[in-house]
């Protein structure tokens, strides 16, 4: 059977994912007569400009259906886009530089196709438009993502750039007006990633669809305007949205000299001229004199009335744009996710928007809203937002109060227990609860186990509670872990309903740590730590045991949650091989932090990593399916020589086969952390083995004050009417595994 390209695949994968699902619902309501507002996708809604049907109808009458395109597209078309440039922004535009494309979309294509080679990479701002991946991917490359931060207006800055270079990156994407952000490259931005793409000998490729969609006083800034950079830069346009005709597709790149037989070979590959009748459809639309003018001010004042009917709901902040079609609205105040938001919108109030998490992860818990609707139809449309986001922040509180935990006897108390506890954490635990007392004062009401009245209990911070505990708080609706791991309460899932959150304690401060410790455990096999400890114990004087090569030493890391993934970046940083394995694609292909190969599935992925890594690392969640994970068979794959570190729990580990694989010669060495009983009682074996290193569960110690901060700005969050960090979903189906890796 034939296979199926890995470009394919990736494609469908992200298709798959569900960003256009409240989409096509929405559409196959209206289908059928539901009276649904569709504001999920950017086609305008302007009539296409005048005179462009006919002459697409007439160009058909005339026979332009039975001859091919000129590769390039005609000139006549080609002259008439360079005399847009000319117009509008004074640029002198050889015709001969301008490709004419199957839209914005081929012509980002065909450029990908022709600057790119597999194993380089491009430098795309997250979040970007999610068609940009799959032309990355289809040409051999990879996508290095370069985060902006909502809170800094989606900037994108040469220097933040600069730093994603590296010696596969063949150029830099940035899509101005932004689809889905809004935001627009300032001229002083533009100028310095031009400067800094041509003195890299980097493409700046410049996608510019919505440049005659600039808001207010501002202006669209052209990159192929930019004299000095013409050899290094790439213009990508459409008639698409300027002229409302996105289904004539017809788009152009403005290429250097260098690159028009090259490029224009591609396009013969792939396109072979663009359809005649397209393009006497474009020559109509340039010759007509469209207002633009009236186009901006229009799309202008729709984007004000999203924002002046949204400021100041509670729940939403709607982000400031500069231009384009698209207002991006931050609704995670309400307590739901994107995905989860845009189907009430659309089930409740026949709206439907498209949750932006798909776009990037700067996007996450943010809807993006076309502005191509009428502007009454828009006051209306977010006027039902506002009123889905106050039932959707009454829905995710107790008795639709805005506080759930806080000092205002109406609003309950927070339970600690510190019931059941290892003798060890006992200490640990006690500072950790007197400091949350101590924090919290002025905002939370602690009460601590046992206590008589536990009815107005609404958030419990536990590690090992009693059975029947959390079922015996009818008003709870946060239970706060105190550890990474949900072991602890893993056997009282049962006792908590749909609406309670559990969260897992992150601590920066553990997770470094913990990325330290790991480290520090694969030096110890670079460095044949167990071995030299011997010698010095028994006074022998053996230089032939001298440190290898931290760049020929290959560390593979099961579990790729926080500490996986800490621990990764800084053993990569290190200069070791990294390679992971995690159950699911939470962390995506592109954004691997310097992991060289991940393997994503059941333990019948693991072989490989085994086999190629001199340490193998366990920092798995305990799970059933991941208990006596460490077994005869899995430390056979291992290499003959290789060390084992375990820092997850001690239950992932079958003792005596760890101590087969030690005893036999199989594995130089051991470093541990995490025991099945702990303390380690006194006689086990391991305190003397001679290629064991072992600590008593302190790898990823997280520091009290530091632990007790994190659990009170969770509980925080709450009382403020946010959603709490690091919570899971205890009722989906495998929720130990899904939110670890
Ligand atoms: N780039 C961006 C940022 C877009 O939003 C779109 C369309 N939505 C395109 C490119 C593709 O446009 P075209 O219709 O010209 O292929």
């Amino acid at each position: 059977m034939g296979s199926i390209s890995r470009a394919a695949k990736r494609a469908a994968n992200l298709k798959a994912s569900s960003v256009w699902d409240v989409h096509h619902e929405a559409l196959r309501r209206a289908r059928e007569g539901r009276p649904v507002t569709v504001l999920s996708v950017g086609e305008p809604d302007a009539e296409t400009v005048g005179g462009v049907d006919e002459a697409g109808i007439a160009a058909i009458r005339s026979g332009a259906g039975r001859v091919y395109g000129d590769a390039g597209g005609q000139l006549e078309l080609r002259q008439l886009i360079s005399q847009k440039y000319e117009k509008d922004y004074g640029l002198q535009i050889d015709p001969r530089r301008v490709l004419v494309t199957a839209g914005a979309q081929n012509a980002l294509f065909q450029t990908m196709l022709t600057v790119l080679d597999e194993g380089t990479e491009i430098v795309i701002p997250d979040p970007c438009y999610v068609t940009y991946e799959p032309t990355v991917v289809a040409s051999g490359g990879t996508v290095v993502p370069l985060p902006l931060r909502a809170d800094d207006s989606f900037r994108i800055t040469a220097e933040a750039v600069e730093k994603k270079i590296t010696k596969k990156t063949r150029g830099v994407l940035i899509n101005s007006p932004n689809n889905p952000t809004g935001a627009i490259v300032s001229e002083q931005d533009l100028n310095q990633l031009s400067e800094l793409c041509r003195t890299r000998d980097l493409w700046l490729i410049s996608d510019e669809v919505y440049s005659d969609f600039v808001f207010d006083d501002k202006k669209h800034i052209p990159a192929a305007g930019i004299a000095e950079s013409q050899e290094s830069t790439i213009t990508i346009n459409s008639t698409s949205k300027m002229f409302s005709m996105v289904g004539w597709r017809v788009g152009w790149a403005i290429v250097p000299e260098r690159l028009i037989n090259p490029m224009m070979a591609v396009s013969e590959g792939m396109l072979f001229g663009l359809s005649r009748i397209s393009e006497a459809a474009a020559l109509k639309a340039f010759s007509v004199d469209n207002d633009f003018q009236a186009l901006r001010a229009e799309y202008s004042a729709r984007f004000r009335v999203v924002f002046d009917n949204l400021q100041g709901v509670p729940g939403i902040v709607p982000r400031k744009i500069g231009g384009g079609m698209f207002a991006l609205v931050d609704i995670s105040g309400t307590g739901m996710s994107a995905t989860e938001f845009a189907w009430k919108l659309l089930n409740d109030f026949d709206v439907s928007v498209l949750p932006a998490d798909s776009f990037g992860e700067a996007a996450s818990g943010h809807v993006r809203i076309s502005l191509t609707k009428s502007r009454e139809t828009l006051k209306t449309a977010v006027e039902k937002l506002a009123k889905c986001a106050a039932d959707a922040r009454a829905a995710t509180r107790v008795d639709g109060q805005v506080a759930v935990v806080g000092k205002n006897d109406k609003y309950g108390s927070v339970l600690v227990c510190r019931d059941r506890l290892d003798s060890s954490a006992q200490q640990w635990y006690t500072n950790v609860f007197d400091l949350i007392r101590e924090n919290g004062a002025g905002v939370l009401r602690v009460k601590e186990w046992p206590c008589e009245d536990v009815s107005d209990v609404t958030a419990a911070v536990v590690w090992n509670p009693p059975p029947g505990l959390l079922a015996s708080l009818p008003k709870l609706r946060m239970v706060q872990v105190l550890g990474a791991g949900l072991d602890g309460i893993m056997q009282f899932v049962s006792e908590l309903d749909e609406r309670v959150m559990v969260c897992r304690l992150v601590d920066p401060i553990a997770v470094e740590r913990m990325a330290n410790y790991v480290l520090a455990a694969a030096m110890d096999h670079v460095r044949h730590r167990a071995y030299t400890r011997e010698c010095q114990q028994r006074t022998k004087w053996d230089t032939g045991v001298g440190p290898e090569s931290i760049s020929s030493t290959t560390v593979g890391l099961l579990g790729l949650g926080e500490m996986g993934r800490a621990a990764g970046e800084l053993l990569a940083r290190a200069g070791f091989d990294v390679l992971g394995w995690s159950r699911s694609r939470r962390i995506p292909d592109d954004d691997l932090f310097g992991i060289r190969k991940r393997f994503v599935g059941g333990k019948d992925q693991l072989s490989e990593l085994l086999s190629s890594s001199d340490v193998v690392v366990c920092l798995l969640p305990l799970t059933i399916e991941t208990q006596g994970i460490i077994d005869k068979s899995v430390l056979g794959k291992m290499k003959t020589g290789s060390s084992f570190v375990n820092c997850a729990r001690g239950a992932h580990v079958v003792l005596n086969d760890l101590l087969e694989a030690l005893n036999s010669g199989k594995l130089r060495s051991a470093v541990l952390d995490v025991f099945e009983e702990e303390p380690l009682p006194k006689e086990s074996p391991l305190w003397k083995h001679p290629k064991v290193i072992l600590t008593p569960h302190i790898a990823g110690y997280a520091g009290e004050a530091s632990a007790a901060n994190t659990v009170v700005e969770n509980l925080s969050r709450l009382a403020r009417g946010e959603k709490p960090l690091f919570t899971v979903n205890v009722k989906s189906s495998n929720y130990q595994l899904t939110d670890f890796d």
